[in-house]
């Protein structure tokens, strides 16, 4: 039988285990061609990039590139996690000032 394990804290999973995805993607079109592009000389740019997708069969866009990460969680820390998905308040538990 397979095991999962919760991706924060590191629980064995025992029953009910929560799946959350998170995807990050420019907001802005990376094929879109600037003025600037136009400027610069990309030929030995783009002559690499297609030495690298040769290699890795994959086009790297850098920062442009869409990342999707994917985390088991037991029901605790999903609870956790749906109430503060960025984790704002996780770290520090951050107290206001008394004064
Ligand atoms: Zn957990």
């Amino acid at each position: 039988m397979l095991h999962h394990t919760c991706d924060l804290c590191g629980q064995k999973i025992q029953e009910k285990r929560f799946v959350t995805r998170v995807e990050v993607y420019p907001a802005f079109d990376p094929d879109e061609i600037t003025e600037e592009d136009l400027d610069r000389d990309n030929l030995s740019e783009i002559s690499e990039m297609l030495a690298d997708m040769e290699l890795t069969g994959e086009l790297n866009l850098d920062s442009a590139e869409p990342k999707s990460f994917r985390f088991d969680l037991c029901q605790t820390c999903c609870r956790n996690y749906a109430k503060d998905p960025l984790g704002r308040h996780r770290t520090g538990r951050m107290r206001f000032s008394e004064n």
